[in-house]
């Protein structure tokens, strides 16, 4: 790159990997990028989305340029002035909380906010409102590995480090596909294979996905069976002496009611209820209880379930009975959906959480946090609102205030209908977002326009912990402003300047790594510019210790448990999904296409971005289709208990006889064709995480007939 160009070291804002990008602002303002090949994690390699994002940033054609705001939903919204937004916002929210209480507002936020504004707004609520009423989309697709980790290992907490994949010789993926979704570490394991033929994959998944077609064994379970699966493996473990009883016997506990549990089924069953042979789950275990090096690496199709904590705890407990965990090449691997959840989780931005992975359950850890902020009354108690409980609670009048910021929930969330049933019955709707494309904004009675990617500055945590510094480049178009400018105007127009009157990005991290001084996730000393020195740093850090000795957590086998060890949790081996029945007979399971992204109001913006998949398409097994008569790209109609959606068929031996598949991307208006598959999923979430079971539906499918 010609260096005499303005040149800034960042980090790509799609997915949880956080790959190094550099790039370069043009005299003319044109912007182009590449890899930084002195980044760790990626080595200068860029996914098909990372390799594009320069495009977005570029496009101002849907940016949200000017505050906006109306006094009905009948009338247009108007633009108006910071202030007035602002002041309008703040009146309405003191109203509400004067006559109904705190609880009576809510923010919801998104993986995309960066660390920064993550624990100033969680401050502003939780310190200064006065309510636990924060949630962020997180919360659809990460909430149930933090209660697994919570609950096995003592605290949210991913052990490993990306330097792992080229030490392990057996990688398990389970409810993941990262040749699509993360990419750039799927690249390192398949590099890692090329030159180490002796390095097994095996994945875990009812389709045959890019993944799963690289993989030495294809798992093809049913939904919802991976704890029989896992359970499975677990008994072959033990049976076959592949367990490390010292480990057990030193580190852990709950080991006899695990061994009691998995006990109960035999291999055969299991493989009869996933729909296996006994001889491939054998070969699964055999292949772990053999390795070296067992990294599992699991997603959305173990969180996004109505048992998903259980389906992490059982994973999870793989690596406990092994003793593989906290050593080169072995642990368990959450991969991270969105950029910065990580830094999300670790600022408290969870409607059950506070900073530094305290809880607001916790009396202790809420006097921390009262005393830190000089909070004017005691925090919360009560876990806020989750993503779905607060669009609940708007539409029955608990709720009489949303600020969304950065999310679009009219496309992602489950039940949708329902979402835009709370919105319309909503009385006060904030919409901040750096797009007109949201959904939300038709809603929004009062609309701020956020600067994007490249225009504010803040760093991020990606899926090994490692924080990264993201400078800005260039400034916001028309009057968009930082999310965290937006967030410090709006506390002081509450009254709360003399605790929100930061002056820089800088000065809130500051304050945020305060907070974590004698917790697991110290970061002690650190800011932006040291983070600027050493390109990235992984948490925990203390400027005396090496990058090496942050590497993995766990290496000294104590735990963030109280009592040091690791609990091995027995979980019931039942699926408590949406039953299917003759009226709706397919299992409809929800997901990502490889070139967009979440709502697609960055990815549908880049040309080269559209022609992988330019439309929502039904994945279908031709038996299925056969069944009704369904023909290769004709327009089908797939019904469920709570909507339908229009889409074509894609006939493919790639999903499972009784599963179908429908990317999660597409909103309600996309030309003629009705696409949104949250149209069809339910309401059910895990009773911990409160995660959504976005991938079992009960469907049918037939061809659509104009009425
Ligand atoms: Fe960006 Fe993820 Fe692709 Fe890396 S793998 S370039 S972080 S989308």
């Amino acid at each position: 790159m010609d260096q005499s160009k303005k040149t800034v070291k960042t980090t790509c804002c799609y997915c949880g990997v956080g790959c190094g990008i550099v790039v370069q602002q043009q005299a003319n303002g044109r912007l182009t990028l590449e890899g930084d090949k002195s980044h760790p994690v990626n080595k200068g390699h860029l996914c098909s989305k990372g390799m594009n994002l320069h495009y977005t940033a570029m496009d101002y054609s849907d940016r949200l340029l000017y505050p906006q705001m109306r006094m009905n939903r009948s009338m247009p919204l108007q633009r108006v002035s910071w202030d007035a937004a602002l002041e309008r916002t703040a009146t309405v929210f003191r109203r509400f909380i004067e006559k109904y209480g705190p609880d009576s507002v809510a923010f919801y936020v998104s993986g995309q906010c960066l660390t920064e504004e993550y624990y100033l707004v969680n401050k502003l609520i939780k310190g200064f409102i006065g309510s636990n009423n924060i949630d962020t989309n997180s919360r659809l697709c990460m909430s149930s590995a933090v209660a697994g980790y919570k609950l096995s290992l003592g605290e949210d907490s991913v052990p490993i480090c990306y330097d792992d994949i080229e030490q392990a010789d057996v990688f398990f993926v389970q409810g993941a596909n990262p040749a699509w979704c993360h990419p750039i570490l799927w690249q390192r394991i398949e590099a890692h294979k090329a030159i180490n033929p002796q390095v097994k994959i095996i994945t875990v998944d009812p389709r045959i996905t890019d993944t799963a077609r690289s993989a030495d064994l294809h798992l093809a379970i049913r939904p919802g069976t991976d704890i029989t699966l896992n359970h499975a493996i677990g008994r072959e473990l033990i049976e076959n002496g592949h367990i490390d009883s010292d480990f057990i016997l030193d580190h852990t506990y709950g080991f006899s009611a695990y061994r009691e549990g998995v006990m109960q089924r035999t291999v055969e069953e299991a493989a009869d209820i996933c729909g296996l042979t006994p001889e491939a789950i054998r070969k699964a275990a055999r292949w772990i209880g053999q390795a070296k090096g067992f990294l599992s690496l699991w997603t959305m199709g173990m969180n996004q379930s109505v048992i998903g904590v259980n389906k992490n705890l059982s994973l999870i407990n793989l690596h406990l009975i092994t003793g593989r965990i906290g050593t080169p090449g072995n642990g368990p691997f959450s991969l991270t959906g969105q950029p910065n959840a990580m830094g999300g989780r670790e600022t408290g931005g969870l409607a059950n959480s506070l900073p530094a992975h305290r809880d607001v359950t916790n009396p202790e850890h809420r006097a921390f946090m009262e005393n830190f902020w000089k909070s004017p009354q005691p925090i919360a108690h009560k876990p806020g609102l989750t993503a779905t409980e607060m669009f609940d609670a708007l539409k029955d009048d608990r709720l009489k205030a949303i600020w969304i910021i950065n999310t679009n929930p009219l496309v992602s969330m489950p039940d949708v209908q329902q979402t835009e049933l709370a919105l319309q019955k909503s009385r006060f709707v904030v919409v901040q977002d750096i797009s007109q494309r949201a959904d939300t904004v038709a809603f929004a009675d009062v609309v701020l326009p956020a600067a994007a990617w490249l225009e504010k500055d803040g760093t991020m945590t990606n899926a090994e912990r490692r924080i990264t510094y993201l400078p800005k480049l260039m400034d916001a178009p028309g009057e968009a402003l930082p999310d965290l400018e937006i967030i410090l105007r709006f506390a002081q127009k509450m009254g709360f300047q003399e605790h929100f009157n930061h002056s820089s990005a800088a000065e809130v991290y500051e304050e945020y790594v305060k907070t974590t001084a004698n917790t697991n996730i110290n970061i002690s000393g650190l800011t932006h510019v040291e983070i600027q020195k050493q390109r990235s740093v992984q948490w925990p850090y203390s400027p005396t210790q090496t990058a090496e000795s942050a590497k993995r957590l766990f290496a000294d086998h104590l735990f963030f448990t109280p009592n040091k060890r690791a609990q091995i949790k027995a979980v019931p081996d039942e699926n408590r999904s949406e039953p299917t029945d003759p009226e709706f007979p397919l299992v409809l399971t929800t997901g990502r296409v490889r070139d967009h992204w979440h709502t697609m109001t960055k990815t549908d913006k880049v040309a080269r971005l559209q022609q992988h998949t330019s439309q929502p398409e039904l994945q279908l097994h031709p038996q299925d289709a056969a069944a009704r008569g369904i023909r290769d790209q004709q327009l089908v109609v797939v019904s469920g208990r709570r909507g339908e959606v229009r889409v074509k068929a894609r006939l493919s031996e790639d999903t499972k006889p009784g599963v179908c598949f429908l990317p999660m991307h597409w909103g309600k208006i996309q030309g003629s064709i009705l696409g949104r598959a949250n149209n069809l999923t339910n309401s059910l979430v895990d009773p911990i995480s409160k995660e959504p079971d976005f991938k079992f539906t009960a469907v049918q499918v037939a061809i659509f007939e104009k009425p």
